[in-house]
């Protein structure tokens, strides 16, 4: 199987996995090299337990050579000051790039974190999608001339901000980290990409095609490692001057301490959930709707920011709500990710399979009802089958932390107010579903919902057109749209006086 032909089936898809070859060094002023320290960590498949590669160890050296050449570049101007419609054919090239190699770069998440094939595929169009759509903008984008008398004429000019550390998680990879690059990149600044230590593969794929699209020198770089040595050091940087971030809330509330010892950079955050997801008696078809809520979790095995986790199910409907719930969920068991007919794949490390698994312990010891799965399934590979508990209140542990695993908690309700009260009642605000046929309940609920998107009658909609992130604790960026790239440029106003 060549790379560049359609895999359909496991075997195809086996057959791609055995001729793949891994980068697993730094992607440093346009060159890949070794961490400085020469020190490696493993990158392991959790459905197998396969050691795939080696990779580089980046630490604070690495950091300050990259932040050097990034501000090199910046100085230099050769992307900071092209005209935008260039900056735009550069990175359309990049996305054909990832076009031509996307079952490669679908593999790589696939390999490295466990996710089922046909779900990085769906991650690989998310991530193009965002580069062409980025890129479209960039040369749209227009300043403002400001209304003032005949006596002066008043700019307000966008510019890129500088250098932009980009930190992403584990559980999308390369889409997560399209969202981040792609505004940034667009806008002028030069990019620092730290990918998750869990899942570094497919970014320093990506370095290869952004030096093969022709992004100039100290522009894009990719440094592996961990949070708490190369994260941390791109994040106290004086050199930095904005981190883009996804992440869990407390990551997010770190950075932030980052920051304000440092030179203030501006921190972007997106952050964790635990996304309620409200279902009406008037419901038109209960089986629908039931599948869609038990995708909303078991997608990605729970691995989601924006998982529907908490079910909250009117309580005349519930028992039979919950029952059609189970039947769903049946058919969403994991599976080989290499196999397109996977729903689930694997759990992404150990620490993370153990985290679940105690989070279920601790539902049941709280007194949830544990209505299916709650068990690790045997075998070399990292797997937990999907996990509903009903009769969850908001005083369990279940009911209130982001587990990020595949374990749904069901609530009871009563009323309207009552949902809403129950929906509100968490630190987090990301995402939030409602489930009903009465136009007058969806937009008073749709208002109260205190949450960055409200997905009515589906969950997780949305395209490149629409802004994605959170409030309260789920962090305070945006990524997608034209509102992420606002994010990365600074507004310089400039006043002219004029002879009149
Ligand atoms: P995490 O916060 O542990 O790690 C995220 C990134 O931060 C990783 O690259 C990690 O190495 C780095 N990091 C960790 N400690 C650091 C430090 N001290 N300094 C600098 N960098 C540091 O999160 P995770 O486990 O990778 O991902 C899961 C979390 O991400 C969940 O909470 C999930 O909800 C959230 N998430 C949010 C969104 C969103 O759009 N809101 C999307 C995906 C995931």
């Amino acid at each position: 199987m060549s790379r560049t032909s359609s895999p359909r089936t496991l075997a195809d898809w086996q057959a791609l996995a055995a001729e793949l070859a891994f980068e697993s060094r730094a992607f440093i002023d346009d060159t890949f090299v070794d961490a400085d320290s020469g020190d490696t960590f493993e990158s392991r498949n959790p459905a197998t337990g396969e050691l795939l590669a080696q990779v580089a160890s980046c630490d604070e050296p690495d950091a300050e050579r990259a932040v050097a050449a990034a501000r090199h570049a910046f100085a230099g101007g050769a992307w900071s000051r092209l005209a935008p419609g260039k900056r735009k054919k550069t990175l359309l090239r990049l996305a054909e790039l990832m076009e031509a190699h996307k079952h490669e770069l679908a593999l790589l998440d696939t390999l490295d974190m466990g996710k089922p094939i046909t779900s990085s595929l769906g991650d690989m169009a998310g991530a193009i999608g965002c580069i062409r759509y980025q890129a479209e903008c960039i040369d749209k984008l227009y300043g403002e001339v400001a209304p003032t008398g005949e006596d002066s004429l008043a700019l307000v000019l966008r510019e890129p901000i500088g250098v932009v550390a980009a930190i992403v998680p584990w559980n999308f990879p390369l889409m997560m980290t399209a969202w981040k690059i792609a505004p940034a990149l667009a806008a002028g600044n030069s990019v620092i990409l730290k990918p998750s230590e869990k899942s570094p593969l497919s970014a320093l794929r990506l370095a290869q095609l952004a030096n093969e699209a022709g992004l100039p020198k100290g522009v894009f770089q990719v440094l592996p490692g961990f949070g708490h040595t190369v994260g941390k050091a791109l994040a106290l940087s004086m050199q930095v001057d904005c981190l883009a971030f996804t992440g869990s809330t407390a990551v997010g509330k770190q950075l932030m301490q980052y920051a304000g010892q440092s030179n203030l950079k501006r921190v972007y955050l997106e952050c964790g959930g635990k996304s309620p997801n409200l279902v009406f008696a008037d419901c038109k078809d209960l089986d629908q709707v039931a599948s869609h809520a038990a995708a909303a979790i078991f997608h990605n095995q729970g691995e989601v920011c924006i998982a529907g986790s908490r079910l909250l199910v009117e309580n005349s409907i519930r028992d039979d709500f919950v029952e059609r719930v189970l039947k769903a969920a049946e058919t969403m068991q994991p599976g080989d990710p290499l196999d397109p007919a996977s729903f689930m794949g694997a759990i992404v490390d150990e620490a993370q399979h153990r985290r679940i698994l105690d989070y279920i312990r601790q539902g049941v010891e709280e007194g949830a009802r544990l209505r299916s799965g709650g068990q690790a399934i045997d075998g070399p590979g990292l797997f937990i089958p999907p996990t509903v508990f009903d009769g969850v209140t908001p005083q369990m542990t279940i009911g209130r932390e982001e587990i990020f695993g595949p374990v749904l908690a069901v609530f009871g309700f009563d009323s309207e107010d009552e949902a809403i009260a129950m929906a509100n009642d968490t630190p987090y605000g990301l995402a939030a579903g409602l489930w009903s046929q009465d136009i007058d309940r969806i937009m008073r609920v749709t208002r109260r919902l205190q949450s960055g998107q409200v997905f009515v009658n589906n969950w997780a909609g949305g395209d490149q057109t629409m802004p994605f992130g959170g409030v309260k604790q789920s962090g305070n960026g945006r990524d997608k749209s034209h509102h992420s790239l606002e994010e990365y440029s600074e507004l310089k106003s400039v006043w002219i006086n004029l002879a009149t």
